[in-house]
C-alpha cells in the first residue's frame, strides 16, 4: 500500500490543495490520498480558525467526487495540538507497518520540518513530498544538514504547476464580497455561501 496524506487547516480547502494532491498521487502511484484537517490549535481563538466541523464538512464535500481521495477526522477528534508523528503511528496501525506513507507539504513548510515534534524519527517513519512551484527553488541546504543523507532519501522535492491560491486569499475575497468561483470546488463555494462563513 502506498498512501498519501494531505494535512492542513483547510480553512477553506481550495483547488491548490486538490490539484497538488492529485498530481502527487499520480507521480508516486499512490493507492489513495487521505486529507486530514488539523484540530484548532489551542492558542488560536474562534476568530482565527473556523470551527473544525465546518472545515471537515468542506473537506468532505471537496473530495467526494474523487474515489481515490478520502478524509480522516482523526486529528479533529484527538483535539488540542496534534503531532504528525501520532497520526503516522495511527495510520501504520490501520494499514500495517509495511504501508508506505507519503506526507505532502508545501515547500514553505519543508524549511520548518526540522522543528516538528520528533522530526528525525518522523522522517524515518514516513516519506515527505515537498511541492514547489515551477521556477522557485526551495532552500534545502539547512534541511539536508539537519536530517543527513540517509533520511534525505525520504524527502522528495517535486515541482507542481503553480496554483497561486491560498485559503487566506479566499477568506479575504469572501469578506470583500468578491467571487471565489474557480478557486474552490462548487460544493465548497455553495457551502460558504449558505453558512455565511468568512463574512
Ligand atoms: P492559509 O492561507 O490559511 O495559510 P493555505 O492555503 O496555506 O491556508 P493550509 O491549509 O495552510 O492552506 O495548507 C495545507 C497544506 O497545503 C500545506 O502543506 C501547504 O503548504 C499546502 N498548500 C497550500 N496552498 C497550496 C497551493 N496553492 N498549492 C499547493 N499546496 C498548497
Ligand atoms: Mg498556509
Amino acid at each position: 500500500m502506498r498512501i498519501g496524506i494531505m494535512g492542513g487547516t483547510f480553512d477553506p480547502i481550495h483547488l491548490g490543495h486538490l490539484a497538488t494532491a492529485e498530481s502527487v498521487r499520480e507521480i508516486f502511484d499512490l493507492n489513495e490520498v487521505i486529507f486530514i484537517p488539523s484540530a484548532r490549535p489551542p492558542h488560536k481563538t474562534d476568530k482565527q480558525v473556523t470551527a473544525a466541523a465546518h472545515r471537515l464538512a468542506m473537506t468532505i464535500l471537496a473530495t467526494r467526487s474523487n474515489p481515490k481521495f478520502s478524509v480522516s477526522a482523526t486529528e479533529i477528534l484527538r483535539e488540542g495540538l496534534s503531532y504528525t508523528i501520532d497520526t503516522i503511528d495511527e495510520l501504520h496501525k490501520k494499514f500495517g507497518e509495511t504501508a508506505e506513507l507519503f506526507f505532502m507539504v508545501g515547500a514553505d513548510m519543508l524549511a520548518d520540518l526540522s522543528h516538528w515534534y520528533h522530526a528525525k524519527e518522523l522522517v524515518e517513519k514516513c516519506k515527505f513530498v515537498a511541492t514547489t512551484r515551477q521556477g522557485s527553488t526551495a532552500d534545502i541546504e539547512e534541511v539536508e544538514k539537519f536530517f543527513g543523507a540517509e533520511r534525505m532519501k525520504n524527502i522528495n522535492l517535486i515541482t507542481t504547476p503553480g496554483l497561486e491560491i491560498s485559503s487566506t486569499d479566499i477568506r479575504e475575497k469572501v469578506k470583500a464580497g468578491k467571487s471565489i468561483k474557480y478557486l474552490v470546488p462548487e460544493e465548497v463555494e455553495e457551502y460558504i455561501g449558505e453558512t455565511g462563513l468568512y463574512l
